[in-house]
């Protein structure tokens, strides 16, 4: 009850694009305990991680003093104790440390510099970022981690439906009788939005869920398409054939809202369920029978992760699955559409805000004149560069290259969170001046030249955009350690010392700023945040708290038609082999988000899931003369790790399932750098990879 604590604060669960909203009970300046609010997406529902996964924020570790690399400091590497980071460092002011920050890069100055940002900050901090990199240093080869997650959806989204966010919030499941899950486990890795598709699936809901990895869906699924790794295209266009084999699709909805189907069912023809089941590793019957449950609905969703989008095929991946909703007319009317679940909390929002190579805010092309120009107007600054920029994985390349010699990273880790991680540390290596801003001395932050202590999301006040576009206010409850400070204020003060004239004193102003060029924030202001707590984009006018479903009448394409691009099937980039017998596949589990450098240091969630483990099947450990809880050793052409190994019958007989969050067996240092080709996501799920008792 209220005397339990002093004060409580509403805010938003940092963790999963769900963005659950909390109540969050400070006592004695600490996060006593959260309950969660009536969020537009969570209904007062949370998930293990946002009911007990806070207590990182007042862990020993955090950073409290701007630190600068000791002249006298060993070799960078991944050598820095988080707990005595003195040994590598120094402390210094700030004053000293973001001197040195920004001399270092504008020594270095233009194309030289490049900036990473981060989807755990806020709208108003990724906007802040992107502009410094933009205005700054003149080009931009800024990013973060949607080109890691879903920057394969985007690009089919953008190019299909005009737009790369979600058709409908994963809510709308309540008014659908059908729906496709496909390469994404929501029971781990977006649990309450989970909680809504199972209630679905009780009122009768006909759920398919489409994996190679079996998980607790399956239970509640009317079909479970446990399909080969990487069959993904061949999947969906066999049950699409299927579709306009039997006639099923909506043809209505195709002759008023689409373009190009002609091309698609002759492109279909061919993708016969029996030619396609061995590639698939699903009898005909079954893609036959799944293809008329999907076609059959009145209302149906498709929901997607990074099972689809991290590919070298992410992008035909997502187009399979716009085509499919296209012909069975299931976009643009209650109890259908197209949801990628986002994966971080704000990476909508970090996207929406122009944290992206290619984009300014709301996805307007660098390319632009008048785009720019709009932008350089606000800003008062000369134009910048109209080449789109480097990614993230290019950046790290063009270091190797000599091409980039200086980088800005804010919040994220790459030294974690890279394919051929090994790769990406020896780029951070070979850096003349790293700027790390965090709140934890990461794996990425024991590279850097000097590092800026920031804010967790209780200490700051800012906005952040969940997978459902819910653009929802954070509230600060605490006040950060020692001298570490809110994400806006250093990129400010940064920004001050590169000359840029900024003089913001409230994220408030940012956000004005913002939706000065930004049309999804029509109707949004800060004002209504703070006290509604939450609009969804579009809103459509002051009093609207948004639209929970778009393009019930068309898309924002020409002549209003959304466009089937077909899909060929593209084999992943590494065969299995002699050599490398496996498949290597890497994901999250329930208590760990990403490169764990908060969840590992949450008590409860590290109680739970305290050693690094990868799972295979029983049959395969027996193979291999291994007991579960022995440790394996998995080498791929990358390198190798040592892992503790369980065992779980959902993993096919030849894979490997490896979750990420740990450094002691990081799961980067044997995954594929190859790319898509258009939306420049590396190959994360698939790898071919040796298994030995270690
Ligand atoms: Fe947080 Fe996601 Fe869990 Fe909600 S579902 S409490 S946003 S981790």
């Amino acid at each position: 009850d209220s005397a339990d604590f002093d004060s409580e604060v509403a805010s938003v669960c940092p963790f999963c694009g769900v963005g659950c909203q909390i109540s969050l009970k400070i006592k004695d300046g600490k996060v006593k305990y959260v309950e969660g609010l009536d969020g537009p997406a969570n209904e007062g529902r949370l998930c293990v991680k946002g009911r007990f996964g806070f207590d990182y924020i007042h862990h020993a570790h955090r950073l409290t003093k701007p630190l600068i690399r000791r002249a006298d400091a060993p070799t960078k590497g991944l050598n820095v104790d988080p707990a005595n980071p003195l040994t590598h460092f120094r402390e210094a002011t700030w004053d000293e440390a973001l001197d040195f920050a920004a001399k270092g890069l504008s020594d270095l100055g233009g194309t030289k510099v490049a900036g990473f940002g981060s989807a755990k900050c806020t709208n108003e901090e990724a906007y802040l970022f992107q502009k410094l990199i933009r205005q700054g240093f003149g080009h931009n080869n800024v990013d973060h981690c949607t080109r890691l997650c879903h920057a394969s959806s985007v690009a089919a989204l953008m190019e299909n439906v005009g737009s790369g966010a979600v058709t409908a919030t994963f809510n709308e499941i309540n008014n659908s009788d059908v729906a496709i899950v496909i390469g994404c486990n929501p029971t781990e890795n977006h649990p309450v939005a989970a909680t809504y598709f199972k209630q679905f699936t009780k009122r009768g809901g006909k759920l398919i869920v489409l994996d190679p990895r079996g998980q607790a869906l399956k239970r509640h699924a009317t079909h479970m398409l446990q399909f080969r790794p990487g069959a993904d295209v061949s999947l969906l266009n066999a049950m699409m054939h299927v579709i306009v084999d039997e006639g099923l699709q909506d043809d209505a909805y195709i002759a008023r809202y689409t373009e190009n189907w002609q091309a698609e069912k002759d492109h279909l023809a061919d993708f016969t369920p029996e030619k396609m089941a061995d590639i698939c590793g699903i009898a005909a019957d079954d893609i036959r029978a799944a293809a008329r449950t999907f076609a059959a609905g009145k209302a149906g969703m498709i929901f997607w992760g990074m099972g689809v989008s991290q590919h070298i095929h992410g992008t035909d991946n997502s187009r399979c699955l716009i085509s499919l909703a296209l012909m069975t007319g299931n976009v643009g009317k209650p109890g259908a559409g197209l949801h990628p679940l986002r994966g971080q909390n704000n990476v909508q929002g970090a996207s929406d805000a122009g944290l992206i190579p290619m984009f300014m805010p709301d996805y307007q092309s660098v390319t632009d004149d008048g785009v720019r120009s709009a932008f350089t107007e606000v800003w008062k600054s000369g134009d910048f560069s109209a080449e789109k920029g480097l990614t993230v994985t290019e950046i790290l390349d063009a270091v190797h290259a000599g091409q980039i010699n200086g980088m800005y990273i804010l919040g994220e880790n790459p030294a974690m969170s890279d394919p051929d991680v090994t790769h990406a540390r020896q780029a951070l290596a070979k850096l003349d001046h790293l700027v790390v801003q965090d709140i934890f001395l990461t794996e990425t932050a024991s590279y850097a030249d000097v590092i800026l202590p920031a804010s967790a999301f209780a200490e700051k006040d800012g906005t952040v955009t969940n997978t459902n576009r819910q653009v929802q206010m954070g509230r600060a409850a605490l006040d950060p350690p020692g001298d570490a400070r809110a994400d806006w204020w250093i990129e400010v003060e940064l920004a001050k010392r590169l000359g840029l004239g900024w003089n913001y004193t409230h994220p408030r102003e940012v956000f004005a700023e913002m939706a000065l060029n930004m049309k999804s924030l029509d109707n949004i202001t800060w004002e209504r945040l703070e006290s509604e707590g939450a609009v969804t984009y579009p809103s459509l006018s002051p009093e609207d708290p948004g639209q929970a479903i778009v393009f019930g009448d068309g898309f924002p394409r020409t002549d209003k038609r959304a466009l089937f691009t077909p899909a060929n099937v593209i084999a992943p980039d590494e065969a299995p082999d002699a050599d490398y017998p496996m498949i290597l596949t890497t994901g999250r589990q329930l208590e760990h988000w990403h490169t764990g450098s908060m969840t590992r240091r949450a008590t409860v969630l590290d109680t739970l899931e305290p050693e690094a483990n990868c799972s295979l099947h029983p049959r395969t450990l027996r193979e291999l003369g291994v007991e579960p809880g022995e440790m394996i050793r998995l080498t791929t052409r990358r390198g190798s790790v040592e892992i503790m190994a369980r065992a779980d019958r959902s993993v096919a007989t030849d894979m490997v399932f490896l979750p990420f969050a740990y450094v002691e067996a990081a799961a980067n240092i044997l995954t594929n750098p190859a790319l898509d080709p258009y939306g420049k996501i590396p190959e994360f799920k698939f790898a071919a990879v040796k298994v030995e008792k270690a």
